[in-house]
């Protein structure tokens, strides 16, 4: 049996980010994963500034040879669209400029394949001789006993340790057992993906596209561009209005790739490349316990994900590194209790919360049309609102504004 401080389950971002955080210092851990190395992720494939500022901090070395790779292509910005068509491009930078190449210095966001992307971070795992990791394991047995987490898996996999940490994704059976936290549709997306070749009508500077469109609300179709012509095409809906309206994600999607005017002319030469898969989105549109004795959950497994744009690869980031930040702590402390990893929970919610509970309003706001569609219609011509939905990208103290409600109600009474 292994015996280790830190067991990690998932590789995935959020469990990656953990280990190479452990890693820097000098902390050695186990990480196991279900999926051998290179494996898929149904995903929409954007990586936005936080994955950048998040690799960063933990080492600049993997931002720099994230920045380096090439199986990625620059985004420098999100285009909106509100369900009356009403378009909207936020530059990542609040000084984009569509007219020259300033911008362009520094992308700050990235579209690439997560089957890309994940075997890059466990490249990076590689490197590093403090972390054992085990490829090809499920882990479906935890056994919480006074010495530690008794952790079993198939393969004869067998680890005593210290401190959980918990990264395996949105059906983690961890995530519903112990910490008790069970899936509510109203805090829930159904999301679907698929690959395409030749879409036309890209933006020059690659901006991923958010199409608000009447049939999916309070959900939308998204095109992120990606490397060799291809994009991600797909469709993420609340889980509560899948239910409601009985929506079949698949055929909404092909049915407004083949009638829809805008759609059916940008689709008119392309292939789908790839099958048509779905997966779940945990919402971070609720707070929620995420520690407990000798463990913490993070990434989806956290439900971490932004309510509003669907970005959960950023915020898996974050809270795998906050998790090794507080794993050195408690064994510095060589407490390993619900009350000192409780430290985790303030940490979490001081540097995430009030990002989330911002796209948490947006996202009500995007159950009333008309409001969606006026502040669309303002922003247009409203280069501070501009600048200000930059900032929820580019991470600045000003996104802080963006959460008081007096900031749509002052908006709203002075157009
Ligand atoms: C349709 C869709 C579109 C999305 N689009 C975007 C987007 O464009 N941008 C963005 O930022 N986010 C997006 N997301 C969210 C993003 O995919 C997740 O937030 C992100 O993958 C979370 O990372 P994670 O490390 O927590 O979990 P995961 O990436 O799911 O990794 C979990 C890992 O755990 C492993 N595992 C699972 N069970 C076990 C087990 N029992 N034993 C061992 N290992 C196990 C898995 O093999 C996997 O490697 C999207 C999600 C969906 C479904």
């Amino acid at each position: 049996m292994l015996e280790t401080k830190v067991c990690i389950v998932g590789a995935g971002p959020a469990g990656a980010a953990a280990a190479l955080q452990l890693a820097q210092l000098g902390i050695q851990c186990v990480v196991v994963d279900k999926a051998v190395f290179p494996r898929d992720k149904v995903c929409g494939d954007g990586l936005s500034g936080k994955v950048i500022t998040a690799l960063n901090r933990i080492d600049p070395e993997i931002a720099r040879r994230l920045k380096e790779a090439n199986f990625k292509v620059n985004s420098w910005g999100v285009t909106f669209v509100s369900p009356a068509r009403y378009s909207l491009d936020v530059g990542y930078r609040p000084d984009y400029n569509s007219e020259n190449n300033a911008h362009k210095e520094t992308p700050i966001g990235y579209v690439c394949k997560r089957i890309d992307f994940d075997n890059f971070l466990v490249d990076e795992i590689k490197r590093r001789p403090e972390i054992t990791l085990l490829e090809g394991v499920t882990v479906d047995k935890y056994e919480l006993k006074a010495d530690g987490y008794y952790v079993t898996g198939n393969k004869d996999f067998k680890v005593k340790a210290d401190l959980l940490i918990i990264a395996n994704g949105a059906h983690s059976s961890f995530t519903k057992d112990v910490a008790n936290i069970t899936m509510e549709p109203k805090h829930y997306v159904a999301g679907i993906r698929a690959y395409y070749k030749n879409v036309s009508g890209n933006n020059p500077d690659n901006f991923i596209e958010l199409h608000f469109l009447k049939s999916l609300l309070p959900g939308y179709f998204w095109i992120f561009p990606l490397p060799n012509g291809e994009a991600n095409v797909g469709v993420g809906v609340l889980s509560e209005a899948v239910r409601k309206k009985k929506m079949n994600l698949k055929k909404s999607m092909l049915d407004i790739i083949a009638n829809d005017p805008v759609f059916k002319e940008r689709f008119k030469d392309a292939e789908l490349v790839s099958n048509i898969e779905g997966y779940g989105l945990p919402l971070g549109s609720k707070q929620r316990v995420l520690s407990g004795e000798r463990y913490m959950l993070t990434g989806d497994a956290a439900y971490l994900i932004d309510p509003f744009t669907g970005e959960g690869i950023g915020n898996g980031l974050y809270s795998g590194r906050i998790a090794a930040l507080q794993a050195a702590e408690a064994i510095k402390a060589n407490n390993y209790s619900a009350a000192q990893l409780a430290k985790y929970d303030t940490e979490i919610y001081r540097i995430l919360g009030p990002e989330l509970k911002l796209s948490h309003r947006l996202q009500k706001l995007i159950k009333y049309p008309w409001l969606f569609n006026t502040l669309m219609k303002i922003s247009s011509r409203n280069k501070q609102l501009q600048e200000l939905l930059s900032c929820m990208f580019y991470e600045v103290d000003l996104r802080k504004k963006l959460a008081k409600p007096s900031f749509y109600v002052k908006l709203l009474l002075n157009r």
